[in-house]
């Protein structure tokens, strides 16, 4: 009997490995429509100086809805159209999108906008970034392209070299998830890189437990003397925007505290704001 039984969770084991499969199989060929049609859109997420005083940059964020499922998660059609081979045509949708979309937002705005790992593996990332560049018009020194730490350690050596050539036009690279990636801090200053912007992940419990203040210290302190810009990630709140402006641990501050990510003409409405009053008092943190 209980073989029986054992048997019995086995095939409800099997249909549901089925069931997950089909499911999978059937997002990625939705995800392949979405690509083909251009329907993955992008949100923009502001860098402000820590005052919130000067709008400096915005992220793009690529959204997808799917017609029945509803929004689903970048970290989630991203690594699909990795497994795919598709991502490099979503990057260089997001990438022809946010250099259009950039160029309707005053001069002194910047944009900037994530590779996947297989990007760097790509040999033409540069020529197809330099493509863009001319078809928008947007001058390179508007444009800053985000490689995770991790990808950065996974393809040092081919990133380097395409790293260099895209830094050569002007664009600013900036390592994304930084302190996530396990990368030596003593080799940063060998890589090819002008900003880092520190994980969410040191930044949660600042307010709270002060070790992770202390870390969230240490890791700013390491990377002031290599003249590279810090950008902090993921601030929710005050508390978190206040510590990080009395320990001087920013140059730019992207989180919550500040902004969402909005849509492109709600970026153009907010830089006017920001111009006139700083957004700072319009969160009241002035
Ligand atoms: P990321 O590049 O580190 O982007 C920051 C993520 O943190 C965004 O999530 C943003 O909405 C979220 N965030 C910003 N401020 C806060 C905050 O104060 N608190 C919290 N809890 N979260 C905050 P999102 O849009 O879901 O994107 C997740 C990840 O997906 C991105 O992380 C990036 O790795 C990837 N991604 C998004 N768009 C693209 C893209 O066009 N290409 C590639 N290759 N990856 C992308
Ligand atoms: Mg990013
Ligand atoms: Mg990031
Ligand atoms: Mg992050």
């Amino acid at each position: 009997e209980s073989k029986a039984r054992s048997r019995g969770s086995f095939t409800l084991f099997v249909k549901e490995m089925d069931a997950r499969y089909l499911e999978r199989q059937r997002l990625k060929a939705d995800l392949r429509a979405a690509v083909d049609q251009h329907a993955i859109t992008v949100v923009y997420q502001p860098m402000f100086t820590p005052d919130g005083r000067g709008l400096v940059c915005c992220e793009a964020l690529a959204r997808w809805h799917h017609p029945e499922k509803g929004p689903i998660a970048p970290n989630i059609f991203i690594q699909i159209a990795e497994e795919m081979g598709i991502v490099t045509e979503i990057t260089e949708q997001v990438l022809r999108r946010a250099c259009f979309d950039c160029q309707t937002w005053p001069e002194a705005i910047g944009v900037s906008v994530n590779l996947s790992v297989h990007d760097l593996r790509q040999g033409d990332l540069a020529a197809t970034v330099e493509r863009i560049l001319s078809e928008t018009g947007l001058s390179a020194k508007r444009l800053h392209l985000e490689v995770t730490e991790s990808s950065l350690i996974e393809e040092l050596t081919p990133a380097r070299a395409v790293l260099d050539r895209l830094r050569g036009l002007g664009i600013t690279i900036s390592i994304d998830d930084f302190g996530t990636g396990f990368s030596s801090l003593s080799y940063l200053d060998t890589l090819p890189v002008d900003v880092v912007k520190i994980d969410r992940s040191f930044v949660r419990n600042i307010g709270q437990d002060a070790r992770r203040l202390k870390l969230l210290r240490g890791i700013v302190s390491l990377t002031r003397g290599l003249d590279i810009g810090i950008v902090v990630e993921g601030v929710e709140t005050r508390e978190q925007l206040s510590l990080i402006k009395k320990h001087n641990c920013a140059d730019l501050i992207q989180g919550y505290v500040f902004s969402m990510p909005i849509a492109p003409h709600a970026i153009a409405a907010l830089a006017e704001e920001a111009e006139v009053n700083g957004i700072a008092a319009h969160v009241g943190v002035a």
